[in-house]
């Protein structure tokens, strides 16, 4: 049946996705944002459709609108986004959520929450499980996505406890793709657009610091299939590709798929910087019968080949 969905991010790299997806499954999509990382560009192949419509809007503020359903992803997620102005970034996780909830609970709707692993800090267990409470500094220069996204994880189960909210929470672990900004600043986009043009690939400390990086289509099959999920499965639910990797192997595969010949230069770890991470994505398996599918080199290969049309 077709719904009244609201995207928050929607504009942004996988919010885009969520889109056009929902809209090709021929939902009513609202997609709110306020283009501080998003950009016009990815939503405008739906500009044009009856069933998406678009608002200009902060989630710091509260949003009176009809909905069924929210995706509640607003939110840098690159650090040196996040970190440009860490204020801003806990006020969109805190009062965002608190603003999304507060709606979710006025018009009974639905709500998924875009949590992430950064809730596990730096890990001392390995791969991460959902129970795991992880290790995360409050006062870094990362703390405020982290802790704001912790703070935001107890909102949406502190309205559940008290108000009977329908929520989900789904943890979400490095994900990319087309549509990821050219100056997104994490680590694909970086080596892919530092490959592309023939710079320095740049390595944050000695590339032995792992992480597993899910490809966006199945991401967005994950946030769908978690909201179909009964009420009462909430999650935390982790999202993610179990594919490990060292940094220092993602920059030789990108340059070797490239085919540039740039050179991998090593530039200073950045403080709390998680020496690994990699999900355990039983749950998600037994409770959605969903795991990725597309492997790292082919997720990689369409990768490359958005970048290089940007380019052109
Ligand atoms: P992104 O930066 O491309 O998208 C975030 C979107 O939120 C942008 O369009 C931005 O303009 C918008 N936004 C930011 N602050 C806002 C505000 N105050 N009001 C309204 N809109 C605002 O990042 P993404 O990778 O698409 O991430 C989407 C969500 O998924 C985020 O909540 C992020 O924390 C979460 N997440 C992503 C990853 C990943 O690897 N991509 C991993 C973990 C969690
Ligand atoms: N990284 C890197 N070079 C870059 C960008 C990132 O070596 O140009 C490293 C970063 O230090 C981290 C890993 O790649 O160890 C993933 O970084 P990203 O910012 O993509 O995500 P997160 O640290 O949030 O997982």
């Amino acid at each position: 049946m077709s719904q009244h969905i609201t995207i928050t991010g929607g504009a942004g790299f996988l919010g885009s996705h969520l889109c056009d997806h929902l809209v090709a499954q021929g939902h009513d999509v609202l997609c709110v944002d306020n283009y501080f990382t998003g950009q016009r560009a990815n939503i405008r192949q739906l500009l044009g459709n009856s069933h998406f419509e678009v608002l200009r809007h902060d989630v710091t503020f509260p949003l009176y609108v009809e909905t069924d359903q929210i995706y509640n992803l607003a939110c840098p997620a690159s650090p040196i986004h996040y970190q440009f102005d860490p204020v801003q970034t806990t006020k969109t996780s805190v009062h965002g959520a608190i603003n999304m909830l507060g709606l979710a609970k006025r018009v009974k709707a639905r709500i998924l929450q875009a949590s992430t692993s950064e809730v596990y800090g730096d890990p001392e267990v390995h791969p991460q499980v959902e129970e795991y409470w992880g290790r995360v500094n409050p006062i870094g220069p990362r703390s405020c996505y982290d802790e704001g996204k912790r703070c935001a994880e107890t909102l949406f189960f502190d309205y559940q406890r008290q108000h009977d909210l329908d929520i989900k929470v789904v943890r979400i672990f490095n994900t990319y793709g087309p549509r990821m900004a050219e100056n997104d600043g994490r680590v694909v986009s970086n080596f892919i657009v530092q490959a592309l043009k023939g710079e320095d690939i740049t390595v944050y400390g000695d590339g032995t610091q792992t992480r597993s990086f899910c490809y966006v289509d199945d991401m967005i099959e994950g946030f769908v299939a978690m909201m179909a999920t009964e009420k009462g499965f909430t999650g935390p639910l982790n999202l993610g590709n179990p594919g490990e990797y060292t940094i220092g192997e993602l920059a030789e595969t990108i340059v070797s798929m490239c085919g540039t010949r740039s050179r991998v230069v090593y530039h200073p770890l950045p403080q709390d910087d998680p020496r690994q991470r990699c999900p355990d994505i039983t749950l998600a398996r037994e409770k959605l019968g969903w795991e990725p599918k597309v492997q790292l080199h082919d997720g990689l290969k369409e990768t490359i080949e958005y970048f290089r049309r940007l380019a052109d």
